[in-house]
């Protein structure tokens, strides 16, 4: 068979990895210079100095099945992984209290438990529940998890608060933490998302490439043949021919290939251009209306950088910001935990990386007001404390505020999509799941190749 698949994100390479490894032919087509889609990274010369950004702040838990799928043990070590340590730093009312993670290994409750006792911002029953959580989830693989079992309908606040955590952990752990990965704070995304997040992280590292989070999009389309990547090459739309055997995809107006199945690992947007569903029920419509304007559907997420002289001395671990009403929601001294990349040396200026979320202060004053933030919480760095670069992450667009009302709307316009789709054309990419991460990128590329090859 010959495939097209759309879209280099995780998604189409995960896809094109799969057809590769069954010696299938097919050609992966990329609008962007770049392969990696939403793991972006750019690089930054400042002051001789050379930064590389990752445009969000994005993580690799070790522990995602599929990715260990695609990336062999070998291949592996060329990701150059540099490790978080596990827990958190929690910042409150100027002070500020190091959290181990007895996910992650249960001796870390003896260490902590004595900080519990030092530590007013959570609780020593929290400690003991979060074991009790910990047992719970062992009674489920991953794959379970993401399957929606057990916790379907349930939110993260609800099952959280079935569990009797207090108010205390909710609101200076859980909501500042998981608000940093999921990009909502309010604890609304569904128990399964959260509950397989939790489990990830604690059941690997957590880590990012030396040289930035696109160096894993890369990695895998290295393995790729390099005349199957075509790069800066937009598919505008598809057209079944031979009663359905063939289908043509168009470059433009007039260039096309001519194909046995398409993949298309794209976003929704793209998805219902490409397919020319014109004939949409007036929900799906406006559906359709609510994802291309800024609305609702969208979650406002900056990333910003700062360079300090002095260190934030929190170490390779992220910290949370538990004030109530803060700007800045979590942060990390990048240049800690990219040490081999950044290569600082005595003098040179430590890089910070922090995440904002639904910001009410105008883009233009955020960098000032995040450095007046920042030095209010490290006072030791107080005047060192420079601003690098801002990016404002519309992609995280795609994550769609991970809430139960947008689930379902989500949900509706998948099935729309879906039950209008030509034979041979698959859909892959986040979207195909309520959980938007690379894991669940990489399987949805994964399962439309197996679909291809008849698996
Ligand atoms: C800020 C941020 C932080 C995140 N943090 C994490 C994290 O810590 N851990 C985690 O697991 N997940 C995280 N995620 C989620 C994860 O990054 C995404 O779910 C995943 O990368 C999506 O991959 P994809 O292939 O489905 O889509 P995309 O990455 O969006 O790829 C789609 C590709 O299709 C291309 N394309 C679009 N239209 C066309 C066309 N017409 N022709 C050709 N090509 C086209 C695009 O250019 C793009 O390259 C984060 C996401 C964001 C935005």
């Amino acid at each position: 068979m010959n495939t097209v698949i759309v879209g280099a994100g995780l998604a189409g390479l995960a896809a094109a990895h799969e057809l590769n490894k069954a010696r299938e032919k097919f050609l992966l087509f990329e609008k962007t210079d770049s392969v990696g889609g939403k793991l972006k990274t750019i690089q930054k010369e400042i002051n001789s100095q050379n930064y590389s950004l990752d445009l969000g702040f994005q993580v690799i838990p070790s522990a995602y099945p599929s990715l260990q799928e695609i990336i062999s043990p070998d291949s592996f070590t060329k990701l150059n992984p540099c490790y978080f340590d596990s827990g958190a730093i929690l910042l409150r009312d100027g002070k500020s209290y190091s959290i181990g993670d007895p996910f992650q290994d249960a001796s870390s409750l003896f260490d902590t438990l004595w900080n519990t006792l030092l530590n007013p911002l959570l609780s020593l029953e929290d400690k003991i529940r979060t074991l009790i959580l910990r047992q719970e989830l062992g009674k489920y693989s991953l794959q379970d998890i993401l399957g929606g079992k057990p916790w379907q309908e349930q939110s993260a606040l609800a099952f959280l608060q079935e569990r009797r955590f207090s108010d205390l952990f909710l609101n200076n752990f859980a909501k500042p933490f998981f608000g940093g990965v999921f990009g909502d704070n309010s604890l609304g995304i569904r128990a399964s998302n959260f509950a397989f997040t939790l489990k990830a992280f604690s059941q690997g590292k957590v880590f990012i490439p030396a040289a930035g989070i696109q160096r894993l999009p890369e990695l895998i389309a290295e393995s790729l043949p390099k005349e199957s990547i075509k790069l800066q090459t937009t598919a505008t739309s598809i057209k079944a021919e031979e009663n359905g055997k063939k289908l043509k995809v168009f470059l433009g107006s007039d260039k096309y290939v001519l194909v046995d199945a398409v993949i298309l690992a794209v976003e929704p947007e793209t998805l219902i251009e490409i397919l020319g569903l014109t004939d949409l029920t007036e929900t799906i419509k406006e559906l359709i209306e609510d994802l291309r304007s800024e609305n609702s559907f969208r979650v406002k997420y900056h990333n910003l950088y700062f360079t300090s002289s002095i260190s934030l001395n929190i170490g390779k671990k992220i910290f949370l910001n538990c004030n109530p009403g803060a700007l800045i929601n979590n942060g990390v001294q990048i240049s800690e935990i990219q040490k081999s990349r950044h290569n600082r040396e005595e003098g040179q200026e430590h890089l910070i990386s922090v995440t904002v979320l639904n910001s009410k202060v105008q883009s233009k004053n955020l960098p000032q007001t995040c450095i007046d933030e920042l030095e209010t919480l490290f006072p030791q760095a107080k005047g060192q404390i420079k601003f690098l670069e801002s990016f404002e992450i519309k992609e995280k667009n795609s994550l769609f505020q991970q809430n139960s009302a947008n689930y379902e709307r989500i949900g509706k316009l998948r099935e729309a999509i879906m039950a209008k789709l030509p034979p041979n054309v698959f859909l892959a990419g986040e979207f195909m799941s309520e959980n938007c991460s690379q894991e669940m990128s990489i399987q949805s590329g994964l399962q439309a190749a197996r679909k291809i090859l008849g698996k």
